[in-house]
């Protein structure tokens, strides 16, 4: 096993072995140093013709850019060293050596267009800055799951491979599944819905697809939602849930992430609660106002929310009482208002991080809704059986991992935010 490099520059080390990627070299004839990285910092390594082994001193010569050695021997306090301790090596192997010129800069120091970047993703992702986005979303995960649980929100894996459309609308993947043909899952809406029944309070953090053509920096065809369903709970009951987890989140990143912040150079500030709450009819009517021809009944697109900048709509905020027009089917209306629902979309500006509200939880209210929109019956028989057998009323959210990343940074394109995308025209790699 070697030392990782983070180790030897906290512990009082003496002689270590430790592995990694040529970062820099310079080369001073009599003396060569080496900046070494892992996955965990970066230390010198420094050979001199005074005290250096020829042999060594031959193969720090010839070393390139992400050539990968380990080296082992003496830790030296050096205060002209980055970190201020330095490695006197007794021996060094190459393990890899890398091919020049490289197609990508792992070092960050020449950027290049996202396309390219994407293409060599694990080479970006050497660049520091890059490296830094992908620990503080998997820091995300931790502190959501941590959040949830502590509420009393089991975690469940639901299916990926499923029978039928769940959202409507949205287009789905088949895929053959022996005889028949099945779809790749766009959300675990109904899942999670009927584990309300055994579990009462359940979370899912999952991968689901969606067909659609889209072309925008918003949408993907494969992405990340953190999902909640709970009994008992009202809609104001699942908005609370979220924006005490967005606030969690963002106490927690700063308490933690403080290295990674500081080299994407954000400030993070904690957002206050509650976030404003604003009625559909109040942007609807804000919107007229300023010209926008919309009919009541119709979807809030991203670009009429720029045009009403104002400081409720600034930072996190919820769109709330959406008319039924525009919201799924298992949506519950109002009481007292026709044609509208307990719903609303968690916004960070104007970009949509989540959907959610109560949802019908009579058998009767959902059939009636269901043939409204003119959906079968038939196909949804699996599900609506529980609706007969003690469904609780229920409430519930799905927040996109990838957009609430994008908030959290402000990436205006959420392929920063992915790994490895999958849009239209990206299958590879
Ligand atoms: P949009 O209106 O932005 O297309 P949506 O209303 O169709 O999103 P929902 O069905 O409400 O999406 O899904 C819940 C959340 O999942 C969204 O608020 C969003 O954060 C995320 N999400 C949905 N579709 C995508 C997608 N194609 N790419 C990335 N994230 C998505
Ligand atoms: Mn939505």
């Amino acid at each position: 096993m070697k030392n990782y490099i983070k180790e030897v520059l906290t512990k009082n080390m003496e002689i270590v072995r430790v592995a990694g990627w040529v970062f820099e070299k310079r080369d001073l004839g009599g003396i060569i140093f080496i900046l070494l990285r892992d996955s965990t910092g970066i230390i010198q390594v420094t050979w001199s013709r005074k005290r250096g082994d020829k042999e060594i001193g031959r193969k720090m010569k010839k070393l390139k850019i992400n050539d990968v050695i380990e080296v082992r021997g003496e830790v030296k306090k050096e205060e002209q060293a980055p970190n201020g301790v330095e490695i006197i090596p007794h021996t060094l192997r190459v393990l890899n050596e890398a091919e020049h010129p490289l197609p990508l800069d792992p070092t960050g120091k020449i950027d290049a267009g996202l396309e390219t970047r994407l293409n060599l993703r694990p080479l970006d992702l050497m660049n520091p800055k890059r490296n830094a986005i992908f620990r503080i979303k998997s820091e995300v995960l931790r502190l959501t799951r941590e959040f949830l649980r502590d509420r009393g929100f089991l975690e469940v894996i639901t299916p990926k491979i499923i029978a039928t459309a769940t959202e409507g609308g949205a287009e789905l993947f088949p895929v053959p599944y022996f005889e028949v043909t099945a779809f790749l899952a766009q959300s675990p809406q109904l899942y999670k819905e009927e584990l309300t029944i055994p579990f009462e309070r359940v979370f899912e953090i999952g991968t689901y697809f969606r067909a659609e053509p889209f072309n925008t920096n918003r949408h993907l065809n494969e992405f990340v939602s953190i999902d909640i369903e709970a009994a008992f709970h009202t809609y104001e009951d699942v908005m609370k849930v979220a924006e005490e987890l967005i606030v969690h989140v963002y106490k927690r990143l700063n308490e933690e992430m403080e290295e990674e912040l500081k080299l994407l150079n954000l400030d993070l500030r904690i957002p206050q609660t509650p976030f404003p709450r604003v009625k559909y009819d109040e942007i609807m009517e804000k919107l007229r106002g300023i010209g926008v021809k919309i009919e009541s009944g119709e979807d809030i697109k991203m670009e009429h929310l720029e045009s009403l900048k104002d400081e409720r709509t600034e930072g996190y905020y919820f769109i709330i009482d959406w008319p039924s027009k525009v919201k799924t089917f298992y949506t519950k209306d109002k009481e007292d208002r026709e044609g509208y629902t307990n719903s609303f979309d968690l916004m960070y500006r104007e970009l949509e991080i989540g959907s959610g509200g109560e949802r019908i939880h009579k058998y009767n209210d959902l059939i009636k809704k269901m043939r409204k929109m003119g959906l079968s019956i038939d196909n949804f028989r699996h599900h609506l059986v529980f609706y007969k057998c003690g469904m609780p009323p229920h409430a519930g959210w799905g927040i996109g991992l990838d957009r609430l990343m994008m908030s959290i940074l402000g990436f205006k394109n959420i392929r920063e935010t992915v790994l490895y995308p999958r849009d239209r025209f990206r299958l590879v790699p």
